[in-house]
């Protein structure tokens, strides 16, 4: 009988006192029920998810941190300071010899490989993974399951995921936790908090079950692409890692060695039979794949791929070889072209940060007419930046002397500032100088250095202050093979933390005061 199942089923686990007296009284409510009735149904069901919990039992963990570099090596090319830390957490997990109590968090655009270290966490302990996405959560209720009362009432995810997964302690991943926000139903940060919280998690409670679990071995990894959203309290209690955008050559790398032979094993092609030269992946990043992970890389080579097999298929002994000249009859027109960075007088190159990872900013500024004063901005600027733009204008005005400008240019210039492309909606302050810059030599109707990009607060005093994302805008400039980048001296430090291979071959100047920016500049 049913009621048989469920008991059968409680064989080896060790069920808290509190959920095994509950777990009785059901099974003790089905025996007396009439089978066909709905009553009989529910109670069933509820008998189900009650004894399919694993309760209290935990797989081994694999603590070999040998063996965990090997399985980080064999999916990842690159990543050795995300590989470090990952490998410094397992071996503190090591050395007390359990890893839980900690919450790992693992931030960068998107496409850059955080899914894809989780999951290789999970391996090297030799865990079940179970994954899901807070992204498009709306209520409470699938977090911490719906009470019983409610008709089609279902726990919540964690008891699906401890259901699944069968053990107590498997690794979950939470996707997206800074996109869970404004829309939630209930308060979102305590109810992940006393998920995830070491302190509260033991006696997890989900309202369906009504009974509670302990979720302390659990190993969350949580994903994120920034971390401005992310509750306080939450973020306090996670060891967060940050991943970057990638180099060209490094993504190059990573379609040669993992991406390719990935989308050829899915397409069951062998390698002699469809071949690409490096030349053209490289091509394939540059000219149709820019943004700072590899998931778009990876779409295009999976094109390149299905149009190769429908070749092989129409001329089965050939061979085919993918080229730099023969590139665009797989994937089309390019979308990007290895454009020159636009230069001349007004024109500045910022270098900007987003959820998305970095980016160049250029920004014009031109004088439209000479009637009378006048500043407009256009671009879809936030307010700070408004406001950022207004302060370069004023710091510009008032110091045009100082910079060698005639100092009534502006009486007579209706200046239009835009920052392209004018549908991407920008923020913050960072593109202070570069604004400023952009200003001054319009004024001084000198072009700036070539190859240069910048970025920095502006005060009203000519002050630069520092900013944030250095090491993406860094990555930004030189996959734009922009050499000489002008930085906030206040944010030198983050500079020096920034790895070696990622500082070889630029120019850094620090700038303190606007003088140090112009100095460099003109
Ligand atoms: P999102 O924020 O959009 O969820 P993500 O950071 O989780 O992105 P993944 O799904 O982990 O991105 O990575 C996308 C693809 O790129 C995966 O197929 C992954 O294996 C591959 N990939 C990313 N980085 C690397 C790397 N360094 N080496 C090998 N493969 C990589
Ligand atoms: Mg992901």
């Amino acid at each position: 009988s049913d009621a048989e199942e469920f008991r059968n089923r409680l064989d080896g686990k060790t069920v808290p006192e509190e959920a095994l007296k509950k777990i009785n009284e059901e099974l003790k409510k089905l025996e007396m029920l009439e089978t066909g009735s709905p009553e009989y149904g529910v109670t069933r069901n509820y008998l189900d998810w009650a004894t399919s919990i694993p309760w209290g039992i935990q797989g081994e963990d694999n603590l070999n941190l040998k063996q965990a570099r090997t399985t980080l090596n064999r999916d990842h090319e690159g990543l050795d300071d995300v590989k470090a830390r990952i490998l410094e957490f397992l071996a503190v997990g090591a050395f007390k010899g359990e890893i839980s109590g900690s919450i790992l968090l693992l931030v960068g655009p998107p496409g850059v490989g955080k899914t894809s270290i989780g999951k290789s966490v999970a391996d090297a302990l030799g865990r079940p993974f179970y994954r899901f996405s807070l992204g498009g959560m709306r209520d409470e209720a699938e977090i911490k399951g719906h009470r019983r009362t409610y008709i089609g009432a279902l726990p919540g995810k964690f008891v699906q995921a401890l259901k699944d997964v069968k053990v107590m302690n498997p690794v979950i991943m939470l996707d997206e936790i800074d996109k869970l926000g404004a829309s939630y139903q209930g308060d979102p940060a305590s109810a992940l908090l006393e998920t995830l919280d070491p302190e509260q998690n033991s006696q997890f409670m989900d309202h369906y079950l009504d009974m509670r679990l302990d979720l302390s071995k659990v190993l969350f990894i949580c994903t994120a692409n920034q971390l401005d959203t992310i509750p306080a309290p939450l973020l306090d209690r996670m060891d967060v890692i940050r991943l970057s955008g990638y180099l060209t050559e490094e993504k190059v790398a990573i379609a040669a060695k993992h991406l390719w032979p990935r989308q050829l094993q899915k397409a069951g092609v062998k390698g002699r039979q469809l071949k690409i030269s490096r030349k053209a992946l490289r091509d394939t990043v540059e000219c149709y794949a820019r943004e700072s992970g590899v998931r778009n890389l990876e779409k295009q080579l999976a094109k390149i791929v299905r149009k190769g097999v429908v070749q092989l298929l129409e001329q089965p002994d050939e061979s085919i070889t993918v080229t730099p000249e023969n590139l665009s009859s797989f994937l089309g027109n390019p979308i990007f072209r290895p454009e020159a960075l636009m230069q001349g007088i007004g024109v500045i190159t910022g270098l900007a940060w987003t959820a998305m990872g970095g980016t160049t900013l250029p920004i014009e500024a031109t004088r439209i007419h000479t009637l009378n004063r006048g500043f407009k901005l256009t671009g879809k600027l936030g307010e700070v930046m408004r406001e950022s733009a207004e302060i370069a204008y004023s710091y510009v005005c008032s110091n045009l002397e100082k910079y060698g400008a005639d100092k009534s240019f502006f009486d007579k210039a209706f200046v239009h500032l835009h920052v392209p492309e004018g549908a991407t909606p920008k923020d913050g302050p960072s593109a202070g100088v570069t604004m400023a810059s952009a200003l001054l030599s319009l004024a001084l109707n000198k072009k700036p250095k070539a190859n240069y990009a910048m970025t920095g607060e502006l005060t009203l005093t000519g002050k630069v202050l520092a900013i944030g994302g250095v090491r993406e805008k860094i990555i930004a400039a030189k996959r734009q093979n922009i050499k000489n980048i002008i930085l906030p001296e206040a944010n030198r430090g983050d500079y020096e933390e920034v790895p070696e291979y990622l500082r070889k071959g630029l120019k850094i100047s620090f700038a303190e005061h606007y003088d140090d920016v112009f100095n460099k500049l003109f």
